[in-house]
């Protein structure tokens, strides 16, 4: 049996920039329960680095939903769900300026328009350019990401030249595992549009979805993938089961296996955003603050078609974990800090110290 390696020693190579060995990969999605605080006190380090104490929020949009001809395995908008969703064409521009307008109420530094389809057709890039031009003039410090599916010919150059900040496009899975999940397209032409967009000039952001049934070396080898692609952003989510999909019934990875994909993606991407996306209340469930002590930022309010935890659970979780929510540094908090006193016997506080 190898010896385990250093959680400590494993966070000074990602600072110097450094990747980590597949088999020290390995150490760390296999790392034992009493190893975790250890962990994450260790990766914590690198976030701390390159991140301070700030988490980024981040709102997402669906601008079209539903009736996509693709057959992505985990996803409620595909040809082969019967899931009970919203279904529409892409909104109008006044619909995405108001949800806009939330984003920012909620504190988010990035808006995530997100479109279902294999790819926009040019007239949407229109549509999605006019929206994206309305919004970046009426919130101007707001960051615009989009999320068309697979882009062709000039749209990422007419995404950009509107304003559009950031591209999503995730890969989800290994190579090797995108066959399991999806057969309308590839892992390769999903690299494609992420190195398009990229070429165009815009930030690229390619995350993961776990939790399908892949293997551990599946995970392992994302992690290197997308250190190989260089992404500025890596959204990180775990499968939310909804009935109707293929994966309906697919069981929770758990909160602890979830935490360390977590701990090992930021030792593999150190400068990368690590947003915990979808899926983070179903499959980290009470393990989320320790999330943030490796990931900087999380979305705020819902997902595509499933509902998130409120927001004011997320604003408590990051103001108790003694974080600050990007752009909002030394903002007055929600609520007076609570000091610790004596607690009644009915579970209320009855006096503070020095009060
Ligand atoms: S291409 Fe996008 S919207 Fe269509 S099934 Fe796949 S994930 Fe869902």
């Amino acid at each position: 049996m190898t010896e385990r390696p250093s959680w400590g020693a494993l966070a000074e190579r990602a600072l110097a920039g450094e990747a980590i060995t597949p088999d020290e990969a390995r150490a760390v999605l296999a790392a034992p329960d009493e190893e975790l605080l250890p962990l994450v006190a260790a990766v914590g380090r690198v976030r701390r680095a390159h991140f301070g104490t700030a988490v980024k929020l981040n709102f997402l949009l669906n601008v079209k939903s539903g009736l996509c001809p693709e057959d992505c395995h985990y996803c409620s908008q595909s040809s082969l769900s019967t899931a009970d969703i919203a279904r529409y064409p892409l909104r109008p521009v006044g619909e995405v300026t108001a949800a806009a307008g939330r984003a920012v109420d909620l504190k988010a530094a990035r808006f995530c328009m997100v479109a279902s389809g294999r790819g926009p057709t040019d007239r949407e890039v229109d549509q999605v350019c006019q929206a994206v031009a309305a919004v970046r003039a009426a919130h101007p410090r707001l960051e615009v990401c989009a999320c068309l599916g697979l882009l062709k010919g000039d749209q990422a150059e007419r995404l950009r030249a509107a304003g559009v900040f950031a591209y999503n496009h995730n890969l989800n899975t290994s190579e090797r595992f995108y066959p399991e999940i999806c057969a309308t397209h590839t892992y390769r032409d999903r690299v494609e549009t992420v190195e398009r967009a990229r070429a165009a000039g815009l930030s690229p952001c390619c995350g993961a979805l776990f939790g399908m049934g892949e293997e551990l070396e599946d995970v392992i080898a994302l992690g290197y993938a997308l250190r190989a692609l260089r992404v500025d952003s890596i959204p990180v989510n775990f499968l939310i089961p909804i009935p109707g999909t293929p994966l309906a019934g697919r069981a929770p990875l758990g909160p602890r296996t979830a935490l360390k994909i977590l701990c090992l993606f930021r030792l593999l991407n150190p400068a990368a955003e690590l947003r915990i996306a979808g899926g983070r209340e179903v499959q980290l469930r009470w393990l989320q603050p320790l999330g943030l002590e490796v990931a900087n930022s999380i979305f705020v309010g819902d997902y595509l078609t499933t509902t998130g935890q409120p927001p004011p659970a997320d604003f408590a979780m990051i103001r108790d974990l003694g974080l600050s929510i990007l752009g909002h540094e030394g903002a007055a908090p929600d609520e007076a800090p609570t000091a610790w006193g004596e607690i009644g016997d009915a579970g209320r506080l009855t006096r503070r110290p020095n009060a």
